[in-house]
């Protein structure tokens, strides 16, 4: 067994030598570190991790995440996972989904609840999606003046000013219960 630091990013091993881990992802040719770390090779197991003091949970490729909305970067949105496949997570990892291809004005702002689908890791970066029908917004106020909103086909309606806004809507949308949402 080997140890040394790493860095999101770094290179740990071959894949052709070595499997995935603990807070790794596979870029298609090498297993590099999610986060900062110690790496450690498992040459029986032939697995390459790397060890986070705190244990950060780094979502999988096909995990359902929930999270809330940190930031809205033009085709972009950055969101801060509170859930992985319903587990409640407090590292607050975050990921960025493009919302290029939605012909929608807007799919989501800032502080909305937004399920995800973890779609691929690359260079350090968690990437997810929003298409699938299950996937998108599932709980938002009226931007105008902070009131509930309800669902209006694929629109939000606020129940306070009337204020009627775009989102890409979960089919989960206004379910209280999302949390629990059963992974497939
Ligand atoms: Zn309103």
């Amino acid at each position: 067994m080997s140890e040394s630091k790493t860095f999101p990013g770094d290179r740990i091993a071959s894949i052709e030598e070595y499997e995935a881990g603990r807070n790794t992802f596979d870029d298609g040719s090498d297993v590099r570190a999610a986060v900062i770390g110690t790496a450690e090779i498992d040459k029986k197991q032939r697995l390459a991790h790397v060890n986070y003091p705190g244990d950060v949970s780094i979502p999988k490729v096909g995990d359902l995440v929930i999270g809330t909305v940190a930031a809205v970067m033009g085709s972009m949105i950055a969101v801060s996972i509170d859930y992985i496949n319903g587990k409640q997570k407090n590292s607050h990892v975050e990921c960025i989904c493009s919302t290029r291809n939605l012909r929608k004005r807007t799919v989501a702002l800032v502080n909305d609840t937004v399920c995800l689908r973890i779609i691929s890791h690359l260079n350090g970066t968690i990437h997810a999606g929003i298409k699938e029908p299950q996937l998108g917004v599932l709980f938002t106020k009226c931007v105008k003046c902070g009131e509930k909103v309800i669902q209006m086909r694929d629109a939000v309606k606020c129940t306070g000013c009337s204020w009627i806004d775009d989102r890409k809507l979960s089919t989960d949308f206004g379910n209280s219960d999302f949390i629990k949402l059963s992974v497939e």
